[in-house]
């Protein structure tokens, strides 16, 4: 995980929002590869290994979930213009992390709940978890691949923690009106913005 990304972190239990404090154990560069972040809050802690941060409650995708969304889709649906901040990637649609940085040369990724094989390594962050653990508007941009799009409380934290008029992309059926302004809608695949 980039040391950076761990100042964008939040505690995933249901309490007000808060930062996760980080003790690192093992650095490589400006990546937390061993480490442990608390939450001054409710004093949960969560592990650091091998640089994936796992809450220990991310949802079982089934394989085979296959997102339809390329990295050149991503890239003109999600329209990031210029390098720096972050992109979060969620569910299969993290597995083409690879082409999506060479589009976007500047902007760090981050996958969740991403393909299981998927490991930590420079240009990626890698969280398994049942929420977003990410502040509120800290993300460029979020996209949020099958099936996971076609769920409210995942629609939700998406927009809650994109930065305010920037998109989320879902792939799935349309999002709740209450939740997301829709730019624009086809083939099963949204943009929109949070509702204000
Ligand atoms: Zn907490």
């Amino acid at each position: 995980m980039f040391i950076e990304l761990t100042d964008h972190l939040r505690c995933p239990a249901d309490h007000d929002e808060s930062f996760l404090v980080l003790l690192p154990d093992r650095m490589e560069g400006r990546s937390v590869r061993t480490g442990q972040l608390g939450c001054p809050v409710c004093g949960r802690t969560f592990q650091l290994t091998d640089g994936v941060l796992n809450t220990g409650d991310a949802p079982v995708l089934v394989r085979g979930n296959a997102s339809v969304l390329d990295a050149e889709a991503i890239t003109a649906l999600v329209g990031l213009s210029g390098p720096g901040g972050y992109l979060t990637l969620v569910g299969p649609a993290a597995g083409r992390w690879r082409e999506v940085a060479e589009l976007n040369p500047g902007v760090a990724l981050v996958a969740v709940n991403p393909p299981s094989d998927m490991t930590d390594s420079p240009g990626i962050s890698v969280i398994h978890s049942g929420t977003l653990p990410l502040k509120s508007g800290s993300m460029r941009g979020v996209v949020l691949s099958r099936p996971l799009a076609d769920d409210e409380g995942w629609v939700r934290e998406a927009v809650r923690v994109v930065l305010p008029g920037l998109r989320v992309v879902g792939e799935g059926n349309n999002p709740p009106p209450d939740v997301v302004e829709l730019l624009a809608s086809a083939d099963g695949v949204w943009v929109g913005t949070r509702v204000r």
